[in-house]
């Protein structure tokens, strides 16, 4: 997907988020954050970090800390990996205008990828264990947490 998307919908000199540019994938461990976003409507964005750039998913429930528990996670455009220690106040009238806080953080490993499941483990502060994004059309997913591990 790389960049474009979120490069052009930004106006870097008004809001203080990141500009920044893809990095060569494979140099460092894969980490993963979770921001809480109050924008127009609350929401929390859940980001991996794969392919040289955070990929995002916009959870509005939140990432589901119990097993059993189905979250739509909608997929939104890749961040760039400066975006994962963000937070602050994107000013009024610019795209995601809001705060911006960090609610977890950590690193994972991938366990299984293809164009349906993405399935990895997580160990953050408040998050830990596996994983299940399921694609189920267009940006629309689901995010579970397995049970056990
Ligand atoms: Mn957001």
């Amino acid at each position: 997907m790389g960049l474009e998307a979120y490069n052009s919908k930004r106006d870097f000199l008004k809001t203080t988020e990141p500009s920044g540019s893809q990095k060569p994938a494979g140099a460092s461990a894969s980490r993963f954050v979770v921001q809480k976003h109050t924008a127009s409507h609350l929401h929390y964005d859940f980001r991996l970090e794969m392919d040289g750039v955070l990929k995002s998913w916009a959870v509005p429930k939140g990432v589901p800390e119990q097993p059993g528990i189905r979250r739509l996670a909608v997929q939104t455009e890749d961040h760039p990996l400066d975006y994962i220690t963000f937070e602050g106040v994107i000013p009024e009238g610019e795209y995601g205008a809001g705060r911006v806080e960090i609610w977890d953080s950590g690193t994972f490993v991938l366990n299984e990828k293809d164009s349906k499941k993405i399935e990895f483990a997580l160990k953050g502060g408040k998050l830990a264990g596996s994983y299940v994004l399921i694609h189920t059309g267009e940006d629309n997913w689901l995010m579970l947490k397995k049970k056990g591990a």
